[in-house]
């Protein structure tokens, strides 16, 4: 009958125990001096040996003939326990034995010796998941254990464990096992089964695994029905995409190559390559560019070892970091959809689409990702053209002015008490949009001479007509100025209070008639803001388009 590789090779002494000597060492010496604690617990992921520490160490306290502090294995006692006819050493599963129930009943026979070995041992896995009542059996018993009982406690999430329940355990942390540490294990077993394991593939299965030892030989016994495995068996059997392809889907990705992407991303499908795995080796490279970006002396110890560095320093250069959290936000979020998603394989191409076109992201970091791709160009002097040439620079708005009456003498504007302040038909929210309306043009009689007039004069024929905070400010070019462009009159304002003050059809209607008397043609005015002189502004004008942003 076919075994398990993990359970074939579940280790039965705690010199086998791989990557947690720091936990199997202290057990060894507490067995070897007989100075044992009533109540342990471990804490750790998945997969890195609690349970088999804990089986190890309930044979070690029992063993007849310990060999410096691990079970013979040979003994009456150590065989009982490994077949299961020793009743004294109970295993509960706290998942499926969460009931007061069972801790009650666990509590009547903990009273009783062990009938055929030293120490009763319960081990309780997963505890973290006993009920409150539960847990206040399980502390009664913790609080005042016969000298014949020991607990091990086991858990992957100590947080919910209450702290009376910890405060009376010895505890021992099981680490993740290093990748080289795995490798090397699953080397030595496929050796021992006698099946060809290339050394790539043995690292590829150790990452896979993230440090958990059952999860490396459940992922090697996959692959065991090959007779080579080798680093493309393994992509293979995985479902993996693999590193060649998923390196070059994120070149498309960067070059906005939507169309490659997508046809790449079609051919893996075909192949039978899952796509949650896809977004999930995609997410890993971002993962370790990112690492490589943010800390590039150190984050050759952070990376997961699956690119070369040249590779990864190369996808360093092409991307920014708030472009890389981008995009790794955009993979998980798909990922996390891929669970209810009714087609998948739309669901990953949606993805695609998302990363290749950076410019449709929806979230802050999406933003933050195009700012500063921007302020990479300015640092380098090199900046794109705006991508609506067609736009003014600066932010516009447009006035109609009401015909001017025949009459030289009459009011341009008749006066009023509270002249109601002209109200641009612009949202505040987003001034750039604004189209030009077409303007209702001043009527001058064409047949006079016309000229260009200078700014300065316009300022002196309308100044005595405003109000003095607008006359004041007239003299100061970083406040106001104007410009005469054919038959439009160009006023750039500094925006606040002043801009306000401007924005009125009253006083822009004294600057269109001070400049039209002056000059002898219609003049149609056209109040703007300084602009901040640059595309960069009007960029992140554009990029609040995307999104509601408030930006400092
Ligand atoms: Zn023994």
């Amino acid at each position: 009958m076919y075994q398990a590789l993990y359970r074939k090779w579940r280790p039965q002494t705690f010199d086998q125990v791989v990557g947690q000597s720091h936990v199997t060492d202290t057990l060894k010496n507490q067995v070897k001096a007989g100075r044992l604690s009533h109540s342990y617990i471990f804490i750790g992921t998945r997969g890195t040996g609690k349970t088999t520490c804990a089986r190890i160490l309930a044979k070690a306290v029992n063993c007849l003939d310990p060999v410096d502090g691990n079970p013979c294995g040979r003994c009456a006692a150590c065989q009982g326990i490994n077949d299961g006819t020793v009743l004294d050493v109970v295993e509960l599963d706290a998942a499926s034995n969460n009931g007061v129930d069972n801790v009650r009943a666990l509590r009547e026979e903990a009273v009783f010796s062990p009938a055929s070995v030293k120490k009763r041992v319960y081990i309780i896995d997963e505890v973290h998941m006993l009920s409150t009542s539960a847990f206040n059996a399980l502390l009664k018993i913790l609080e005042e254990p016969p000298e014949h009982l020991m607990f091990i406690l086991a858990t992957t999430e100590i947080q919910k464990v209450p702290a009376t329940i910890l405060s009376r355990c010895q505890r021992h942390s099981f680490h993740r096992i290093d990748t080289p540490q795995i490798a090397a294990y699953l080397e030595y077993i496929a050796g021992e089964e006698g099946f060809y394991l290339s050394h790539e593939a043995a690292e590829l299965i150790a990452r896979l695994a993230e440090g958990g030892v059952r999860d490396a030989l459940s992922l090697l016994d996959q692959c065991s029905a090959h007779d080579r495995i080798e680093v493309e068996t393994v992509y293979s059997v995985m479902g993996l995409a693999g590193k060649r392809r998923v390196a070059a889907m994120l070149d498309h990705i960067i070059k906005h190559d939507t169309a490659q992407a997508l046809t790449d991303f079609g051919s893996m499908w075909m192949d039978g390559r899952d796509g949650g795995s896809f977004l999930r080796e995609l997410s890993d490279l971002l993962r370790d560019v990112l690492m490589l970006k943010v800390a590039p002396k150190r984050g050759t110890l952070l990376l997961s070892g699956g690119y070369e560095l040249d590779v990864l320093k190369g996808f360093s250069n092409r991307l920014e970091t708030e472009e890389l959290i981008s995009a790794m936000e955009t993979v998980q979020k798909y990922l996390d959809s891929l669970k209810d998603a009714k087609n998948p394989k739309t669901a990953v191409e949606l993805c695609l689409i998302s990363l290749c076109n950076n410019t449709l992201g929806e979230n802050v970091n999406a933003l933050r990702a195009r700012i500063a791709r921007l302020e990479a160009q300015i640092a380098t002097g090199i900046v794109a053209q705006p991508r609506r040439a067609e736009k003014p620079e600066y932010v516009e708005t447009e006035f109609e002015l009401p015909p001017v009456p025949e009459e030289e003498d009459a009011p341009f504007v008749p006066e009023t008490e509270e002249p109601e302040p002209y109200k641009a038909e612009i949202p505040d929210s987003n001034p750039v949009e604004t189209e030009e309306s077409a303007p209702v043009k001043t009527v001058i009689d064409d047949s006079r001479n016309t000229r260009t007039v200078p700014w300065s004069e316009i300022c002196q024929k309308a100044g005595p007509e405003l109000s003095p905070n607008i006359r004041f400010s007239l003299s100061d070019e970083s406040k106001i100025s104007g410009k005469m462009d054919g038959d439009v009159l160009r006023i750039f304002s500094a925006p606040g209070f002043l801009y306000e003050r401007l924005n009125r059809q009253d006083v822009l209607a004294k600057f269109a008639a001070a400049a039209s008397e002056l000059s002898g043609r219609e003049v149609r005015v056209i109040l703007s803001e300084f602009s901040r002189e640059n595309s960069v502004q009007r960029s992140l004008d554009e990029l609040k388009q995307f999104s509601e942003v408030s930006f400092i």
